[in-house]
């Protein structure tokens, strides 16, 4: 359990590039210098999903993003955070290059992606994944051990500040991972149920749509 802690240097980074997209090198160092992360940490940040960040840094960012920006302005940096955090691992990886490339339909593409994503987070996709074709959706069941979780839920005055599903830097990338074959078909994604307002795991519902029907579709010719 002890050894999935923490954020690996690719997700810290694609959090903290977020920040500074949106508030820029002041901002950023503001909100560091709140957390109590020091500086030098950031600026030896690699593209590598081995390397970690331990799980105090990570926990100080997370809450401390929510102390700063407020419910909302979490969401907005975190998601984009989420969004960059496949960027980058596309970039870096072949292997789910690959993976992205391989010719099969849309829902099997999904199929794939997020099981891939489920096995890198020590989950099975048998038990975290679920399909329903016939309403084009699919079931994210998210239960493993949480960076802010485990510390909001022991911070009484902090969960009564949280009303809604919170999980934004995961929401972002379950969005961005669907949507990484646009010529195939494209995705929408929430969060229904989170541990940061007392749900028994964080379940994310995500709905598909195909581009052009379900067939495989080796080349797209312009018209
Ligand atoms: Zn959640």
């Amino acid at each position: 359990m002890t050894t999935n802690q923490g954020l690996s240097h690719i997700a810290f980074k694609s959090i903290i590039d977020s920040i500074d997209d949106i508030f820029g090198t002041n901002g950023k160092n503001a909100i560091l210098k709140y957390a109590g992360i020091d500086a030098s940490i950031v600026t030896s940040l690699e593209y590598d999903t081995e390397k970690k960040i331990g799980i105090e840094n990570t926990t100080n960012l997370y809450m401390s993003i929510r102390d700063l920006m407020g419910t909302k302005g979490y969401s907005t940096l975190m998601y984009r955070g989420g969004i960059l955090n496949i960027n980058y691992t596309l970039e870096l990886s072949e292997k789910l290059r690959r993976l992205i490339d391989l010719e099969v339909t849309f829902d099997e593409k999904l199929n794939q992606v997020y099981s891939a994503y489920i096995e890198s987070i020590g989950l099975f996709p048998d038990e975290a994944l679920e399909f329903f074709p016939e309403k084009k959706e699919i079931l994210i069941h998210k239960k493993p051990y949480c960076n802010e979780c485990e510390f909001v839920k022991n911070d009484k005055e902090k969960l009564e500040r949280i009303s809604k599903p919170g999980c934004s830097h995961v929401l972002g990338k379950i969005h961005q991972m669907g949507n990484i074959r646009p010529d195939l078909g494209s995705v929408t994604a929430e969060e229904i149920k989170c541990a940061l307002i007392g749900d028994d795991e964080c379940l994310f519902v995500v709905h598909y749509e195909f581009r052009y029907g379900n067939e495989i579709h080796l080349s797209v010719e312009e018209q």
